[in-house]
Order: C-alpha cells, then sequence, then structure tokens
C-alpha cells in the first residue's frame, strides 16, 4: 500500500523534500527538469506536488490537509463543533453570473447607488462588500467584478460566500459563465439562489431558464428540486423585496453562527494605497469581535488598526462576523485573499509577519505556480520566445486578475515572462529592471509620474497604461504575436526537363531545358527531382535565358536556359526534373 502524507494547499519546496523525505536539491533538479525554476523557500501548489510525486515514481500518496481557518468556519461538519456562545450572524452573498445579465444592476438597486456609471469599460474593477438592513437582518454582499477575465477574484469571491445568487437574464438563458459561475458554487459548497432578471424584457423565457437549470443539474422547487428561484428586474425594480426574502430565508436554514467573545479572524478582500492615510485594505470579519487599535497579522505585513470603518467610510469602534470593513494602519499592503487574525501585541505580529516573509518567495504579488503553468511549462520546447513584462496596478485584486488573464495566452512557442510585479505607481526601481531585462512596463489604473516618464525615454523603458483590462490583455498579446516565428509558405510554379548541361562548378551549374510547367519565374529557389525521387534542394535561380537573351519568365513548352546557386557540387543529368519554387514568410497572430 502507498504511503499516504498531508500538505497544505501550498508548500514550500523545502517542506514538501522534508515530507518526502528527499534531499532538497533532488526535488529543486525534478522541479527544474518540468521547467519550473525554483528555490528552497519557494511555494508550490497541491496538484503540483503530486505531479512531481508521480514524475519521481514515488509511491506516496498526497492528500489535503485543510490549512485555512476559513475553510473551518465554512464547513458544514465544523460549524457544528462552534460553542453555546455563538451567535447568529448575517450570510455573505456574492452575485454571479454571465455578463450583461444584470450582476451590477440588481446590486444597484439593492445598495440605492449607481456603481453601474462607475466602471471602465463596463467591468466592475475592484472586489469589495457592503452591509444592508432588510427587515431588521443584514445581509452582507460581495461586489465581484463581472469580466470573465475576473475569474480568478470570482472564485476567491464565492470561497467567501454563504449564498451565491446566480443572476441568469430570462431573455437570454444559461450561458458559458452562467455554467462556470454553478461550478464555482458547487465546488465551494455554498448554497444558490436563482435570479431569473430581466423578466420586463420582450423575449423573456423563465421556464426555459429553468429548463436550462435544470440541464445544469440545478432543479428548481417547483419541479421538485431545492433551488430557491426569484424572479426580478432590476429595471424595474421588481422581485427585489422577495429576493432579499429569500436570501433571509435560505441563511436562516443554513444555521450560520459564529463566535463573537474572541479575537477577530477574518479575510482581506481587496487592498490599496490611500492618499493620506497609507496602505489601507477592505476585509470581511469572519469570527470574534474586530476592535479599532487591534493588532492584527496578515499574511507578511501586519497593522494596528488605526482606523476601522464601514465600507461606506463611516468611522465604527467595533466590527462583527460578517461585517465588511475598511482597516488602515498596514505597514505595507496586505495580499488579496489572505486571512487576518488579531494577536495580543505589536511584537507578536511582526514576528508572525516576518516568517511569512520569509517562507513566502511571493509576498510582493507574484503569483504561485499551478499545476496548469507546470503541465503548460512540461510541453513547452526550449525554443519558447519570452515577452518581459513589469505590471503595476493599482489594487493586488486586479493585480492578481491581470496575471491570471494573462497567464492564458502563453502557448508553447512564445509566452509572457513577468519579471516583476506589484502595487502602486512605477517608480525608479521598476525602470531599472525593465532596462536591465528588456521589458516593458504595463501599469494598470496607475498613474505614471513625469519624472519617471523622463527616466523612461532617457533609458529607452515602453511604459503602458491602461485602464482597462482586456486592452492591456489585448496588447500583450499583439506583442506576442510578433514574436511568433512567420508561417512559411511554399507556391510551387512548374518545372522543366534538363536536356542538356553547359558548365557544372563547385557553386553553380548552367544547364538548358524545355518548360514542361510554367510559366517560371524569378526569383525563384527550386529541387531536383531525378526518378521521382528528390535529390536536391538548390539555393537560387540567378539567371533564365531565352535564345541569347536574359529573361524574367519563360512560359510553358519555352526552351530556356538556367543558372542555378547550388551548396554542393551538384551533378546534374539530363532528363531530370527542377520544380521551381517560392517560400513566403506570412506574419502570424496568436
Ligand atoms: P452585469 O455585467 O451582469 O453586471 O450586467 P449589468 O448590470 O451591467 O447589466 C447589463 C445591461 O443590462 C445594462 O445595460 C442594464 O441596464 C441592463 N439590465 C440589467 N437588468 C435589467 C432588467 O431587469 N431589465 C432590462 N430590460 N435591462 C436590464
Amino acid at each position: 500500500m502507498s504511503q499516504k502524507i498531508q500538505i497544505e494547499d501550498h508548500v514550500t519546496v523545502g517542506t514538501l523534500a522534508e515530507k518526502l523525505s528527499l534531499p532538497v536539491s533532488r526535488l529543486i533538479t525534478e522541479l527544474m527538469k518540468n521547467g519550473i525554476l525554483t528555490t528552497i523557500n519557494e511555494r508550490v501548489d497541491f496538484d503540483t506536488a503530486q505531479i512531481i510525486v508521480h514524475e519521481l515514481g514515488l509511491d506516496i500518496e498526497l492528500t489535503k490537509q485543510e490549512s485555512s481557518p476559513l475553510e473551518m468556519v465554512r464547513s458544514r461538519a465544523q460549524r457544528e463543533v462552534i460553542s453555546e456562545k455563538a451567535v447568529s450572524r448575517p450570510p455573505v452573498v456574492t452575485f454571479m453570473g454571465h455578463v450583461d445579465h444584470g450582476k451590477t444592476s440588481l446590486l444597484d438597486v439593492i445598495k440605492g447607488s449607481q456603481v453601474v456609471k462607475q466602471e471602465a469599460g463596463g467591468i466592475t474593477q475592484y472586489i469589495s462588500a457592503y452591509y444592508i438592513i432588510h427587515k431588521g437582518k443584514a445581509i452582507t454582499f460581495l461586489d465581484t467584478p463581472g469580466h470573465e477575465a475576473f475569474s480568478a477574484i470570482r472564485e476567491h469571491g464565492v470561497r467567501l460566500t454563504d449564498i451565491a445568487v446566480i443572476v441568469v437574464a430570462a431573455d437570454d438563458g444559461v450561458k458559458p459563465q452562467t455554467i462556470e459561475a454553478i461550478r464555482f458554487a458547487k465546488q465551494a459548497d455554498v448554497r444558490m439562489i436563482v435570479a431569473i432578471n430581466k423578466i420586463d424584457k420582450e423575449g423573456a423565457d423563465t421556464n426555459r431558464v429553468k429548463q436550462q437549470l435544470a440541464d445544469q443539474g440545478l432543479l428548481v422547487e417547483e419541479w421538485g428540486g431545492d433551488i430557491v428561484t426569484v424572479e426580478v428586474s432590476a429595471k424595474l425594480k421588481q422581485g427585489i423585496e422577495n429576493l432579499l426574502d429569500m436570501i433571509l430565508l435560505v441563511a436562516e436554514v443554513e444555521d450560520l453562527r459564529a463566535e463573537v467573545n474572541v479575537p477577530a479572524r477574518g479575510l482581506i478582500i481587496e487592498a490599496h494605497t490611500e492618499t493620506g492615510r497609507g496602505a489601507a485594505a477592505h476585509a470581511l470579519v469572519e469570527w470574534g469581535t474586530l476592535k479599532k487599535g487591534d493588532y492584527i497579522v496578515t499574511g507578511a505585513t501586519f497593522a494596528k488598526i488605526k482606523n476601522l470603518e464601514s465600507t461606506d467610510g463611516l468611522p465604527l469602534l467595533s466590527a462583527t462576523p460578517s461585517m465588511p470593513v475598511v482597516l488602515t494602519g498596514f505597514k505595507t499592503l496586505p495580499e488579496f485573499g489572505d486571512e487576518f487574525e488579531v494577536v495580543s501585541s505589536e511584537k507578536l505580529a511582526k514576528n508572525q509577519a516576518q516568517k511569512i516573509v520569509s517562507s513566502r518567495h511571493n509576498a510582493n504579488g507574484r503569483v504561485d505556480l499551478s499545476s496548469s503553468d507546470l503541465i503548460r511549462l512540461i510541453n513547452r520546447t526550449n525554443k519558447v520566445q519570452y515577452f518581459n513584462i513589469i505590471i503595476k496596478a493599482d489594487v493586488r485584486g486586479s493585480l492578481t486578475s491581470v496575471v491570471d488573464s494573462l497567464k492564458v495566452l502563453d502557448t508553447d512557442e512564445v509566452a509572457v515572462r513577468i519579471v516583476d510585479s506589484g502595487i502602486g505607481m512605477v517608480t525608479e526601481n521598476d525602470i531599472y529592471i525593465a532596462r536591465t531585462s528588456g521589458a516593458v512596463i504595463y501599469s494598470f489604473n496607475v498613474d505614471i509620474p513625469n519624472s519617471i516618464k523622463r527616466l523612461a525615454t532617457r533609458d529607452k523603458v515602453i511604459i503602458r497604461r491602461y485602464t482597462i483590462i482586456y486592452e492591456l490583455i489585448d496588447n500583450v498579446k499583439s506583442e506576442l504575436s510578433k514574436l511568433l516565428l512567420p508561417e512559411i509558405v511554399e507556391t510551387v510554379q512548374g518545372h522543366l526537363i534538363v536536356k542538356a548541361i553547359f558548365k557544372t562548378t563547385k557553386t553553380e551549374v548552367i544547364c538548358g531545358g524545355e518548360t514542361t510547367k510554367g510559366p517560371l519565374s524569378l526569383p525563384a529557389s527550386a529541387r531536383v527531382i531525378r526518378d521521382k525521387k528528390i535529390i536536391a534542394e538548390v539555393e537560387e535561380i540567378t539567371n533564365l535565358k531565352r535564345g541569347p537573351q536574359d529573361v524574367q519568365i519563360v512560359q510553358e513548352k519555352e526552351l530556356c536556359g538556367v543558372s542555378i546557386r547550388t551548396k554542393n557540387r551538384l551533378e546534374l543529368q539530363v532528363g531530370d526534373k527542377i520544380e521551381f519554387f517560392t517560400r513566403q514568410a506570412i506574419e502570424r497572430t496568436l
């Protein structure tokens, strides 16, 4: 029987080697063989570890250790172990679904504000959260970005969620992103409610939507299943009350509880720098009570909470489970998706953060290698052409999204190499790195100071600024296309049969022949065919003659003289066939 070893979702190379009882160097070599350059402190994910174990032929079965307290909170089994003192907490709800089906509009109606207008290029750029009170009960909504490019955030988004509201436009039905959303929700084991939106529109067909949902394994209540559906129109503000009632009803059934009289912990759902206030984060409290002045540690950074506010900017003295809050006081920017927890002193916070810094090579926005990266790397030949880039983004969430969207552009021939990435403005250091690595700097939603622009001009470094993610992606894509080797297309013109040989040297043959298929013209290359076999390919046809006259073209059935440049001595014979062809390089696109 194979040995069972438990590892966490992400594990450092050092720890993995230890667990597998292998010398670290052996593991690093194996990763390298698979195209992954790592150091002892770098982290690989579970799937990558599994592939490597397999490649090494070890008789070991890896199992995943539930490492995140988040999963503990969310796992249904674990919920039962909480104490008698635990209190009911509001549900955390995410709207998911296909683009343009009305997620933002629905949230907007619920919130009573105008988020739609703040989007760049029609995409909600940030994940954040807000809190509403409906019939005396609170509901927290996570505002998840809507575009495909943000699937990374959406995936994180649903992990924080108790209830996913799948929004389906009644006139459009279930679409690829709806299916993807259902998959995420199922994987994360969250309850789903389906909001069938746009029922005011002509062509709205709620029955068809229900049928399509059934095809995806979601049977609605009225057909004997357990999926609650609510028909709504964000435009006419219809059905919204009912939707909120249903959210509360489902939450009640779920019996969501959390301890409050314990130190808080939760998740960072957004991080950015604010003028005058420094590193700030949006966070969701999941457990305990968070207070202004608490020391918290999250990933590689820590804070003494200086400002504790609601996401509408109202100051708070404390926050309880399911409340989204804005926190300031961090030493450096926290990471989107990281857990935070309250510790008793600044010293402890500092020490804990320090430990993570040393074990986590990618603390600065670099993304871990996943199994799909690995598979792609394995499949790649050594001839990959890289396009080096540096990415600077305004917030952690958008950086993750840009990085994830760029990853899928890689092919076996060309790939994006992210030399560096980070949050904040383009700096002198970025210019330095770009210059030394030949990278192009992409700034997403961040300004470029004039001094930096001047420096970039001086050092011939290209900086491109974007506010819309798919425009950035398109630009990188076109740069990658330029790296693709052109496609060589060969066109056969025709052939002639050799009738006489006039001269043969090491690098030249002059002969006469009859064009059996034509016309033949210059410039051209050629191959020599004898007994239906290609015996040589020549460098170039350098001259064509009709009688004593140099010509550019000879027609079919004409007699002509031909001068051929060859690489090696070519022993041409009477009766050989010379096939004329041209080669053209055609640019390719991704
Ligand atoms: P998202 O991409 O899912 O966030 O979709 P949006 O909320 O941005 O909505 C996409 C488009 O559908 C916008 O033009 C909205 O005005 C429109 N829309 C949203 N809800 C409704 C609705 O209930 N009825 C109608 N007729 N249009 C809607």
